[in-house]
């Protein structure tokens, strides 16, 4: 007789078989053909960094001269002169004055988040928000709602509601600067703007823009932290997190703080002091903190960056080119465009194909993103050969057109 647990273990498994929902954690599948060199449309190393040889040389050095692990949660014994070194570097990038490192984007998230909730704290989460910025806000004890998507008029109008409930609760707006899968951009400046007429605090998770813009970060560019309001009322206090494992290739995550050089070091000293998941958790290792430092130097340049809108730009002309698959292309604010599919299963199919042809893209199906949404999500690099881009999106198109070539009915989403 099986158990109540092994009935259930077995029901989520052929559930999810049956909805093409089922992962694996294996190496990326597929053997590259002799012919065609392999290139990786799917990680997030959008500035080729992951391998770059100063970045492996910084991690190897940091190896040798003070080993690999840093022994202990930062406000224990764990904080090591890499770790400073790796906070001033990283805020440099970002044009913030202050960072604080944790041990990846995803604590980072789940630290700041937590570190503004608690009694009378509401947050306001777009309703894309990734899973652990909504994690952190579940966690937080803070009274937790959601705004439509990117609609800045009815986050207004919640922002209003919540305040004339309770007008002494503290409140906090959470979005990121370039949405994971879809790859739509925020308006930074007009939420800035809303959230200073709100008195409200805004978050920002720059996971998919540190480094890729030649401000460094979205926020940067938006002025968020400029000492004169371009509205010329008051600014309202920003907090942004990243983490270090995308355009900077390394791992780890971050809290920025920035503008006011004392409200800064003030909540910088607030995370640092509440954040869970910053006080109980083991410091970043040491070789990673090296390298992620000097992934920030060469993200700093800007040339990095620049070569990636080149090839962006090269993606975007090629993908809309098709006339078959243009109006299932999303072009992204970002390092990412995505091509809608038919059906979580045509796109594993697609994606499975095109791994046996040396092309890796990312599949993305709920949970990843919301019921009824499948995608193909092709994170274009900085150090892609211009020729062997160009022949993968060919590739990318003419799976993706026969994928929605055969698919049938209004079933497909
Ligand atoms: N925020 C966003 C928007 C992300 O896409 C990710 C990574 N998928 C994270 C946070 C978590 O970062 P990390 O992988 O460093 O934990």
């Amino acid at each position: 007789m099986t158990g109540t647990w092994d009935a259930w273990l077995d029901t989520r498994a052929r559930v999810r078989e049956r909805r093409g929902l089922t992962r694996t954690a294996g190496p990326a599948p597929g053997a590259p053909q002799p012919s065609a060199a392999p290139i990786d449309l799917a990680s997030n190393d959008y500035l080729g960094l992951a391998r770059h040889p100063r970045v492996r040389e910084a991690a190897a050095r940091a190896a040798v001269d003070h080993g690999v692990g840093a022994g202990a949660s930062r406000v224990v014994t764990g904080t090591h002169p890499l770790h400073v070194e790796l906070e001033r570097e990283v805020a440099a990038l970002a044009g913030a004055s202050i960072a604080l490192v944790f041990s990846s984007g995803y604590t980072a998230n789940l630290g700041v988040l937590g570190a503004i909730g608690g009694p009378r704290s509401a947050v306001v989460l777009d309703e894309h928000a990734h899973a652990s910025l909504r994690d952190g806000a579940a966690l937080s004890g803070a009274e937790v709602h959601e705004a439509p998507h990117g609609h800045l008029p009815a986050l207004g109008e919640q922002l209003t509601r919540l305040r004339a409930a309770d007008p002494g609760r503290r409140l906090a707006v959470v979005v990121e600067s370039v949405y994971s899968v879809l790859g739509d951009a925020a308006d930074l400046r007009a939420l800035g703007d809303l959230c200073a007429e709100h008195d409200a605090l805004l978050v920002v998770d720059e996971a998919h823009s540190l480094g890729t813009v030649p401000e460094g970060s979205c926020a940067a560019a938006a002025g968020l932290w400029r000492a004169e309001h371009p509205g010329g009322g008051t600014t309202a206090p920003v907090i942004l997190t990243a983490t270090l494992s995308k355009a900077l290739g390394a791992q780890g995550g971050v809290a920025l703080f920035g503008g006011d050089p004392t409200r800064a070091a003030a909540w910088r000293s607030h995370v640092l002091n509440t954040a869970r998941a910053f006080l109980f958790d083991t410091a970043l290792a040491l070789p990673t903190a090296a390298a992620a430092a000097e992934a920030c130097r060469l993200a700093a340049t800007g040339e990095p960056a620049a070569r990636l809108t080149r090839r962006r730009a090269l993606a975007e002309q090629t993908l809309l080119r098709r006339s078959g698959l243009a109006p299932h292309v999303e072009i992204g604010a970002g390092a990412v465009h995505a091509v809608r599919m038919p059906s979580p299963q045509a796109a594993v199919a697609a994606a499975a194909a095109l791994a046996e042809d040396g092309v890796h893209v990312a599949c993305f199906r709920p949970p990843s993103v919301p019921d009824g949404v499948a995608r193909l999500r092709l994170s274009v690099h900085a150090d892609h050969g211009e020729q062997r881009l160009r022949g993968a999106l060919e590739q990318i198109a003419s799976r993706a057109e026969a994928a929605w070539g055969a698919a049938t009915g209004p079933g497909a989403c």
